[in-house]
């Protein structure tokens, strides 16, 4: 006897993508959507989420095998949270459901779930009878014992309660032998250390600048809706401070709170305040656990311990009972995109989240990507303005430094005159410095040091990538080209592919300012010499002066003692041939000029580039947002880029060129055969990264205001992937 079928997300296996299969459900089993199951699959018993009941029939169907756990581990709000993920972003509905579990769960199929495996387990002592009669002196101990036994007496437990009270946790080993104590273990939970760095209660009870004020009503006032907002605040503005206080509000009305940050390493400050104001409310979820203590942080939120959690993209599948408030911290970060099935992007399915519970959604950013900001003057979003600093806090007033006077000039180093000599100034008035290199986007264009000119796909009018065979190439149509032996503006034979490594600017740096202590932060130094957490430490503490770096330095270093940032090669991002690099660039270089000037010394910036007259980069030196958006949303409608139009990414490979060619051209005619009005097809191309792990990759666009219709008409065979609303088309 079977009481109806149901829908089953199955984790046959940990890599590969997840399906749903239908099963039916014995007589007498409770069954709701949300039930973590067991069931047979081939040989074998596998766990899997029930996703929707009385599912069509097909055919003779297996019975679920058992419950593993009585309660439902996903919410109503996650189940219809993972469906839109399946619809927008064409994945399995099986594949959002997996990424809402913590991996430790998805091979479970033993009944009950795990107890907690991540947590560190610590001596616990405790007095035996015999040891609180020894109180009365009756036994002789040593001044430690003593002192132990009484801290005991007094309710001491653990090593650390000991040490306080003079006791030692050697001497409760001590105690324990002669039948005076007993020794156990509890387990503990502890914060990573570089989470706990504290606040300033200042902070916490001061006064709210009047934009934060305005914005807080608004966001209070909305509080039990869904209504979204984008919170734009220049950096330093007190964007934290607004979400610190918008939590506490939301969890005073009982609900949860999520807070999304890019990555959390390099977020730690932000991650801290949290945690020093919400404490053991908090849960951390993010990809440096381990899977034992990303399951415990899970578990927390599931029973109701932890109702504020903080981590990257996947922390908006906590399973909280009832989200209220849901921030997108610096919302522009690519990072927000996952880059495997489901290829959800967080900000898109957290504004979806929202929706779905009636939860007020901020996107916080001092440079929103336009499509966001874009979504404000058209009504989908709410517009909330921080645009002073807190305390009267200038912007860094920043010069723009012509690199190619500098070649004219005949200095072939990497810094200009002009930032040799803000270095040395600076650090003889023993402030601190930031030069920040960018390393992506390294010399994969070609460009006229002369001029500035880069070579670019005449029909796509995004650069040509430069590759090592010495060809030219466009990752967007597929065109090849030549690199120019002159400039075809200036005549100039200066005319190459460019790029300088972090190092080469530390040696530079050292030969300016010898005397300083100097940081390199990239990621190789990251690996070699600790983690970016106490390189911070030590230009907080003074200890360094001077710090080089690549992205990273961009992120979290707060430092009142910045009162310089040089930007030592503006242009590598800006040449990508990508629709966003623009963007890019804006991004970087205002988050990073935001590094300067926040404490009573003032600060400057300084940004090298050979294309100064830019509109990226001019913006980001003038601190004009609102310039930056016009003229990069003048470009995007021109050229039919978002928010104009939807963009799909679809890449495939082989390992015979030949198969991914013909694969390429043949899914390409398909669609333009049954291409209408709602989408157009580009390429195909071959992808920026052509070649990866020895397989030939290619890539197709499609262009439109719903492409995904396209797709549902001819869809794509499994060797495809299929990226909507891609951040890049350089994957
Ligand atoms: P953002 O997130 O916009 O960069 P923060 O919230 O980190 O800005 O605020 C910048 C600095 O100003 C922080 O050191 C913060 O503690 C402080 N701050 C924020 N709001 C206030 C306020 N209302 N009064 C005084 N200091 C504040
Ligand atoms: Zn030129
Ligand atoms: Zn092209």
């Amino acid at each position: 006897m079977t009481a109806g079928t149901a829908e089953v997300a199955v984790f046959a296996g940990v890599r590969g993508p997840a399906r749903t299969f239908t099963y039916s459900v014995p007589e007498g089993l409770a069954l709701e959507p949300g039930h973590l199951v067991r069931v047979g699959f081939g040989p074998r018993s596998v766990a899997g989420v029930v996703v929707r009941l009385d599912a069509p029939y097909r055919g003779t169907l297996r019975a679920i095998d058992a419950l593993v756990h009585p309660l439902p581990l996903l919410r109503g709000h996650q189940l219809a949270l993972a469906a839109w993920i399946a619809t927008e972003y064409r994945c399995g509905i099986a594949d959002a459901v997996r990424a809402m579990l913590p991996p430790a769960l998805a091979g479970r199929a033993r009944a009950g779930l795990p107890t907690a495996r991540g947590d560190r387990r610590e001596p616990v002592f405790a007095l035996t009878p015999a040891g609180r009669d020894a109180l009365s002196g009756s036994v002789r101990l040593g001044a430690r014992q003593l002192a132990t036994l009484r801290a005991l007496a007094a309710g001491a437990v653990s090593s650390a309660d000991l040490a306080e009270a003079g006791g030692a946790s050697v001497a409760a080993r001590a105690l324990a032998r002669r039948g005076l104590a007993l020794e156990g273990a509890r387990s503990v939970r502890r914060i990573p250390r570089e989470f706990a760095l504290g606040e300033d209660d200042a902070v916490r009870d001061a006064t709210a600048t009047a934009g934060q004020a305005d914005a807080l009503e608004t966001i209070i006032a909305s509080l039990g809706t869904s209504a979204p907002f984008l919170l734009h605040g220049v950096t330093a503005s007190g964007k934290t401070e607004v979400y610190l206080r918008a939590a506490t509000r939301a969890l005073a009305m009982g609900y949860g709170v999520i807070v999304l940050v890019p990555e959390i390493a390099l977020t730690a400050q932000v991650v801290a305040r949290f945690v020093a104001r919400f404490g053991e409310r908090v849960a951390l979820l993010h990809s440096a656990l381990s899977a034992g203590e990303r399951y415990d942080e899970w578990r927390r939120v599931l029973d109701g311990t932890a109702d504020v959690v903080i981590g990257s993209r996947s922390a908006l599948f906590a399973p909280l009972e009832r989200p209220g408030l849901v921030i997108v911290d610096e919302e522009q970060e690519p990072s927000f995109k996952q880059e495997s099935a489901p290829r959800y992007h967080a900000v898109d399915t957290a504004l979806a989240l929202g929706r779905i519970a009636g939860a007020v959604v901020i996107l916080g950013s001092a440079t929103p990507r336009v499509t966001t900001y874009h979504a404000t003057t058209i009504g989908a979003l709410r517009l909330l303005r921080l645009p002073e600093r807190v305390s009267d806090l200038a912007m860094p007033p920043t010069t723009i430094v012509d690199l190619r006077l500098e070649l004219k000039a005949g200095n072939r180093g990497t810094l200009s005159r002009a930032l040799r000599l803000a270095l040395e100034r600076t650090v003889a008035k023993g402030e601190q410095a930031i030069l920040y290199l960018n390393r992506r986007g390294f010399a994969t264009v070609v460009l006229c040091r002369d001029c500035g000119y880069v070579v670019n796909c005449p029909a796509c009018d995004i650069p040509f990538a430069y590759h090592a065979d010495g060809t030219l190439l466009c990752h967007r149509c597929g065109r090849h080209g030549v690199p120019p032996e002159r400039c075809p503006k200036c005549g100039s034979v200066r005319i190459r592919h460019l790029g300088v490594g972090t190092q080469r600017v530390e040696e530079e740096v050292r030969a300016v300012v010898p005397k300083a202590a100097l940081l390199r932060l990239d990621r190789d130094a990251v690996r070699a010499k600790g983690s970016h957490a106490a390189l911070f430490e030590r230009m907080r503490s003074r200890r360094a002066q001077v710090i080089v770096g690549t992205q990273m330095v961009a992120k979290g270093f707060d430092l009142p003692g910045v009162s310089l940032v040089g930007v030592v090669n503006a242009d590598t991002v800006l040449s990508l041939p990508d629709f966003s690099s623009a963007e890019r660039t804006f991004q970087l270089l205002t988050q990073v000029l935001g590094r300067s000037g926040r404490g009573p010394a003032g600060g400057r910036g300084i940004v090298q580039t050979y294309l100064p007259d830019h509109y990226a980069v001019r913006a980001a030196a003038a601190h004009d947002y609102a310039a930056f958006a016009v003229a990069e949303l003048e470009g995007r409608r021109r050229f039919g880029y978002p928010p104009f139009a939807k963009l799909v990414l679809l890449q495939t490979q082989a390992k015979r060129p030949e198969t991914v060619e013909r694969r390429a051209d043949s899914y390409a005619t398909a669609l333009r055969a049954d291409a209408a009005g709602d989408a157009e097809v580009l390429g195909p191309a071959p992808a920026f990264a052509a070649k990866r792990a020895g397989s030939f990759r290619m890539q197709l666009v499609l262009r439109g205001a719903r492409p995904q219709a396209l797709l549902d008409r001819i869809p794509p065979s499994a060797e495809w992937t299929v990226d909507v609303d891609p951040v890049t088309l350089l994957g």
